[in-house]
């Protein structure tokens, strides 16, 4: 099946129970049992079903399924949040000593969640992307994951995923992906090496910001050694399950990261469009990009899309040509950044990205706010930068509300 069929027939389609043509909100807790042998078997494994909306849920389970067969993974777990969803990747294999190397120009949330993980005793290295030689070199006996972000948010570098994944295989380590700004209709990248990939489905998966949620896929390739990943001991037996049989027996549930099942119900709605709008959001970005180059020898606009980007082979090569929804502009200082921000009558002011409606934001005084200058530099933050997460409304009428609102601050500043 192509992209969009796939996303629609899928073995996740329905409800075998009566027939619902989506899988219904099983809104409850927990599920009652014919035995207490019964129950004793679903606690152990040993026999499929449900017991506790904190470990697994009908309405969850189908979304779930969704988002392996959209990633090319055997199993995903589903989490309350994107945050959640990377603690949980990344913790599920490390301990105390341990060390991450991970590509600088990543989302200021994980920015924070490394630096909270150093609580805990475990380090991050921070990398040019795609710099393999700097991966290299970072690299020691305690690293025990690398990270990359496939368009990093708000950079929008492009990593060469089967260059890094070689990279991190030849030291027996996996290499997680966050693939929230791509999404799988630009590509999966569990198919080019990666070994688990986390999404924030809160943006395009979702399509509406109408719910938080963040999905952990395993690629079931990654062959674990016990001496480097001792808390996977007990569960090599379950072969390509290993990694998320650990998860959802362990953290997962023991942190009780669980997603509801409301909010799952809404991204399996949101998820059926997502090439359709996915389509529509990079022709939108690509032609907006554009528009901004040709016409505004004042404006630095950065997107993977346009033949001057530092990352357009790249992108080229993995993507295809499609190159995703957002767009950063520079655009000399803080005030007229803020002054264009302000005159647009279209673009919501909000903080997140991968809605229909066209977003936009001040990075550097908002989601950066906790990160180091250098931490900022290095992620490709600046305080005359504007994020554009592009929506699918006619191309037309975004070019004119930019028009008019770079006009209407022309001699301001
Ligand atoms: C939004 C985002 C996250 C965090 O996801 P939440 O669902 O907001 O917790 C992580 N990574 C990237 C690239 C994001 O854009």
């Amino acid at each position: 099946m192509k992209f969009n069929t796939a996303l629609l027939h899928g073995d996740f389609r329905g409800d075998k129970a009566t027939g619902a043509t989506l899988t219904p909100v099983y809104q409850s807790s927990a599920f009652e049992h014919e035995s207490a042998e019964e129950l004793e078997k679903i606690f152990n494994n040993r026999a499929p079903g449900f017991s506790y909306t904190r470990i697994s849920n009908p309405t969850i389970d189908a979304f779930e399924k969704r988002m392996t067969a959209l990633e090319g993974g055997v199993a995903s777990v589903a989490c309350a949040s994107g945050m959640a969803a990377l603690y949980n990747a990344f913790c599920n294999i490390l301990c105390a000593g341990d060390e991450i190397v991970s590509s600088a120009s990543l989302y200021g949330g994980s920015i924070d969640l490394f630096r909270d993980l150093e609580s805990f005793g475990i380090k991050t290295r921070y990398v040019e992307n795609n710099n393999l030689e700097e991966f290299r070199a970072a690299t020691n006996e305690h690293t025990r994951l690398y990270f990359a972000e496939t368009i990093g948010n708000p950079r929008l570098d492009v990593t060469d995923i089967k260059k890094l994944a070689e990279l991190a295989h030849s030291f027996d380590i996996p290499l997680i992906m966050d693939n929230t700004v791509a999404t799988a209709y630009l590509v999966k990248p569990l198919s080019l090496g990666a070994d688990i990939v986390v999404n924030s489905t809160s943006k395009y998966i979702n399509a509406n910001s109408s719910a938080i949620s963040g999905v952990i896929t395993d690629g079931g390739k990654f062959k674990w050694d016990t001496e480097k990943y001792p808390g996977m001991k007990d569960f090599k037996k379950f072969g390509p399950f290993a990694y998320t049989a650990k998860l959802r027996n362990g953290l997962f549930r023991n942190t009780g990261a669980c997603l509801s099942p409301q909010n799952a119900f809404y991204n399996s709605i949101g998820m059926e469009t997502l090439g359709l709008r996915m389509e529509r959001v990079c022709d939108n970005a690509k032609t907006l990009a554009q528009f901004f180059a040709t016409e505004y020898s004042d404006i630095e606009v950065n997107y993977p899309g346009l033949a001057g980007s530092k990352w357009h082979n790249i992108a080229t090569e993995q993507f295809g040509d499609k190159f995703g929804g957002i767009i950063t502009i520079r655009t000399g200082n803080k005030k007229r950044a803020f002054g264009i921000i302000d005159a647009l009558k279209l673009p919501l002011i909000v903080s997140n990205i991968g809605d229909t409606k066209t977003l936009v934001i001040h990075p550097e005084s908002t989601l950066n706010v906790h990160s180091t200058q250098e931490e900022k530099e290095t992620a490709g933050v600046f305080d005359d930068l504007i994020r554009i997460s592009v929506g699918i409304e006619d191309i037309e009428d975004l070019i004119d509300d930019f028009k008019q609102a770079i006009e209407s601050v022309k001699d301001v500043y």
